[in-house]
């Protein structure tokens, strides 16, 4: 069945991924960005087909459209992109989340939010499960965001307890692949540009820290099920590759990909960075059948690749 998608953020990472996929199976796409930190660039290929569509908004206004299905994942998901405006950030979480639930509510649409593992905040538990409450710092720097995504899920919750919404809440944990920024400061794409371009590895702290990285287009497939899940199924739902590495690791494993001549350097380490991070995804394996099919040194060739390809050969 053909149904009219919104996807808000379509034009980030994530997001692009996302609309390839859904304008592939045939849907109608409305792609709504504010290119904060997405672009044209990213759904550029995609302006051509007759069942796409990209808008220009800003999810902390009110958006009136007729549509079936939302995915809700408008928001800078990066800490030097989000810390860089971080009253903007808390208000497209919150304010971008009340207006996309009024809208689900009015057209009585299926509607899923992006959440994220930094919801378990510097955590205690580990690996984390969904039932663990998390450890967040409410005043630090990383607040706009996990505080944001926090109060989205408990709106999220409150629209499907109150307006018996039908809701579905991922968390996401650090996904990583092609199209993302080579500016944006992650740890992924920060470390293959340096490699690429022969500079300092920075790892921050004693890089001993560790983290869970997901394919892009494994993570798309457990975002797609979920929607796709029976009506009782809220979530929230951990959605990541449960393999955990630490960033020293990381950075050998891009090292002996690109090759080269960098070094690592060590730089301090930011404040609330979360020592550990690791999926437990026991319910995305039962109830959405989903679990990550792409390891990190496979993943990290493709988006090697496609660094190589887009940044430095451009440069
Ligand atoms: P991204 O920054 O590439 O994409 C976010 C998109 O939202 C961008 O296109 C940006 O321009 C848009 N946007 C930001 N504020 C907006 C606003 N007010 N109105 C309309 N559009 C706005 O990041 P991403 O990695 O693609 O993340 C997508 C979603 O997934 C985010 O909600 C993020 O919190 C979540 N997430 C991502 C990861 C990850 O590792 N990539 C992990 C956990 C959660
Ligand atoms: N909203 C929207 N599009 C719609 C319906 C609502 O953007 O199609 C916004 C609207 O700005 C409203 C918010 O969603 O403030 C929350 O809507 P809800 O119906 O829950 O609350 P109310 O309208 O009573 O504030
Ligand atoms: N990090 C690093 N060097 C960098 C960028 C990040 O060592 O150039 C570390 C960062 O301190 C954190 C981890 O890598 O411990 C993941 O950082 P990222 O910003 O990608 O994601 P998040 O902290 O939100 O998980």
């Amino acid at each position: 069945m053909i149904e009219r998608l919104l996807v808000t953020g379509g034009a980030g990472f994530l997001g692009s991924h996302l609309c390839d996929r859904l304008v592939d199976a045939g849907h109608d796409v409305l792609c709504v960005d504010n290119f904060f930190t997405g672009s044209r660039r990213n759904v550029a290929h995609l302006l051509r087909r007759s069942n796409f569509e990209l808008m220009r908004h800003d999810v902390t206004f009110p958006l009136y459209v007729e549509v079936d299905r939302i995915f809700n994942l408008a928001c800078p998901a990066s800490p030097v992109h989000y810390q860089h405006d971080p009253v903007q950030t808390t208000k497209t979480s919150v304010h971008g989340a009340i207006n996309m639930l009024g809208l689900a509510k009015r057209v009585k649409a299926r509607i899923l939010q992006a959440s994220t593992s930094e919801v378990y905040g510097d955590p205690e538990q580990h690996p984390q499960t969904e039932a663990y409450w998390g450890r967040v710092n409410p005043i630090g720097l990383r607040s706009c965001y996990d505080e944001g995504k926090r109060c989205a899920e408990t709106l999220f919750f409150d629209y499907h307890r109150q307006h018996r919404l039908d809701v579905k809440v991922a968390r996401i944990f650090n996904t990583y692949g092609p199209r993302m920024q080579p500016d944006d400061g992650r740890v992924v794409s920060n470390f293959i540009m340096q490699a690429l371009k022969g500079e300092d590895i920075t790892i921050y702290g004693d890089g001993r820290q560790t983290r869970s990285f997901c394919y892009v287009d494994d993570l798309i497939g457990g975002l797609l099920a979920l929607m796709d899940s029976p009506d009782g199924l809220t979530g929230p739902v951990n959605l990541g590759n449960p393999g955990e590495f630490t960033m020293l690791e990381l950075a050998e494993k891009v090292l002996n990909l690109v090759g080269g001549r960098s070094r690592i350097a060590f730089h301090p380490l930011p404040q609330d960075d979360p020592r550990q991070r690791r999926p437990d995804i026991t319910l995305a394996r039962a109830e959405l059948n989903w679990a990550p099919r792409v390891g990190l040194d496979d993943g990290l060739r493709e988006t090697v690749d496609y660094f190589r390809r887009t940044w430095l050969d451009a440069a």
